[in-house]
């Protein structure tokens, strides 16, 4: 029976702007959905009624070849069957189980060639018949489908690389997919890793215009090339949309321009923003198991002792860091880190514990810092050393110059350990601070503390006087380290 297929209708078709066609079964089975919503499926209306008066009015072919076949089949016990035969403008492109299936294919095929020749093309004719085949040739509908378009659709079979169910190049070959797909999964190779595509990746056969057909080179540069991803982000107290575009590694202003329902000064937590963010068309993840030697830290036992005073800690047994071997497996989509996973630890060598006592004993105000301040203000007139002038011999203190009767301060807490008359020195004390340190104050006017006395940090001890080997009202100020004179700079601070 012949079908005349004519384009007596303005069709609405959406797959007209479609550029490529797969030869999946999905993609046949969508198509002929859409078939039905058009007003082909009008046109299917009609015809299946004319079909229907015709009645099975099918064509034997009554000629003398026909029944030879048959018996030479029935001779080499071939299984016979009857199928349908799909002729389109006079040409053969196999044979079907069932009439329906036939009808059905050719019907497709058209509407597809009409997606893309356009709404002007018309079979000169169709055609099916019912004829005897073995049932090993009898074709799936899909296949001739395929063929039929194949052969009037006017584009070019290609491979195209479907990335998530896109075709996203097309290409001559499918040994060019599979080497560009192998190039894109490389470069993200470790040593000790593995990889695979994040995205669902093949290589399929696809249909388009000669011109989409791209070089290796071009394709990889699509293919390496990014796509915006659209998130949604809560906004957490305290984030700025400066702060949240730093940490998604987007612009600032792009943040802003994509929320415009937000200012920028009312961001508030709680709120859902937007964000876009660059992601590679392609994405490969790798996989990597790596062993870092780590650091143990050690611990630390602190003892407390009450006769000790606070602030003072002593070491009594060091601590040692130990060392750990880190398995750990390390997931990256395109080089950037995406997890960190600890898989297993080995300990090569336990820290050791530092024991430390630390005292607790409130300090009196007396008790030495351990840090000295200045004991008089006054202007200095002859430093620590053999460099001033004036004097044949090294100086072994500072000299500040100033006001007889003004305050001297004690530089640290300590013991009286000298008070009254020293010769040369004139009116002298000296403190000790412990651990061998001793201060000097000379050419006193008085002096304020005796022998024996504690004495805290900044409390007076005496004035500025001119006693002694002294040309002037100064105080001359001495530290000394186990009874040898040290340049006071280096201990005041
Ligand atoms: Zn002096």
């Amino acid at each position: 029976m012949k079908l005349n297929l004519k384009n007596k209708t303005d069709r609405k078709d959406d797959s007209v702007t479609r550029k490529f066609r797969f030869l999946g079964k999905k993609s046949v089975a969508d198509q002929r959905e859409s078939t039905e919503k058009t007003a082909v499926g009008k046109m299917w209306d009609s015809l299946q009624k004319k079909v229907e008066n015709i009645g099975e009015k099918v064509v034997f072919r009554q000629s003398f070849f026909l029944y030879l076949i048959i018996f030479v089949a029935l001779c080499c016990n071939v299984r016979l069957d009857f199928g349908y035969q799909i002729v389109v403008n006079g040409k053969n492109f196999g044979v079907v189980s069932s009439q329906e299936m036939a009808r059905s294919a050719v019907f497709t095929a058209y509407d597809e060639i009409v997606a893309v020749q356009g709404m002007d093309y018309k079979f000169e004719n169709a055609s099916f018949h019912l004829v005897p085949v073995s049932r090993d040739y009898v074709q799936s509908e899909e296949l001739v489908t395929n063929k039929i378009v194949a052969a009037y659709d006017g584009l070019t079979a290609a491979y195209g690389i479907v990335v998530d169910g896109t075709v996203v190049v097309a290409l001559e070959s499918d040994t060019d997919g599979y080497e560009i797909l192998s190039e894109i999964e490389g470069a993200y190779k470790t040593e000790t890793g593995e990889t695979h595509f994040a995205n669902t990746v093949t290589v399929e056969p696809c249909r388009v215009q000669a011109d989409q057909i791209l070089e290796k080179e071009e394709a990889l540069a699509v293919l390496n090339g990014t796509k915006d991803a659209v998130l949604t982000h809560k906004v957490l107290s305290g984030e700025t949309f400066s702060s949240i575009a730093l940490d998604y590694g987007v612009g600032t202003q792009q943040l802003m321009e994509v929320n415009p329902q937000i200012e920028p000064e009312y961001l508030q937590a709680g709120a859902t923003i937007v964000v876009q963010v660059p992601q590679p068309l392609v994405a490969v993840e790798s996989v990597e198991v790596i062993t870092i030697e780590e650091t143990i830290p050690y611990p630390v036992e602190e003892q407390k002792d009450s006769s000790l005073y606070q602030g003072t800690r002593n070491v009594i047994t060091a601590g040692v860091n130990g060392k750990k071997d880190v398995v750990y497996e390390i997931t990256r989509v395109n080089h950037r880190v995406t997890e960190r996973k600890v898989l297993s630890e080995t300990v090569l060598s336990v820290p050791t514990t530092e024991v430390a006592i630390v005292g607790t004993k409130v300090k009196p105000k007396t008790a030495p810092t351990g840090v000295l301040t200045r004991p008089y203000y006054g202007t200095v007139t002859a430093r620590f050393g053999s460099s001033g002038s004036r004097w044949a011999t090294t100086h072994t203190g500072i000299d500040y110059a100033g006001n007889t009767g003004d305050s001297v301060a004690a530089a640290d807490g300590g013991t009286v350990t000298f008070a009254g008359w020293n010769g040369s020195y004139g009116k002298m004390v000296k403190i000790s601070h412990g651990n061998g340190l001793e201060t000097c104050y000379a050419h006193l006017n008085t002096i304020s503390v005796s022998y024996g006395q504690q004495v805290a940090k900044g409390s007076s001890i005496g004035t500025v006087g001119n006693t002694g080997n002294s040309t002037g009202p100064h105080l001359h100020f001495e530290v000394r380290q186990n009874g040898v004179a040290k340049n006071p700079s280096d201990y005041l601070n």
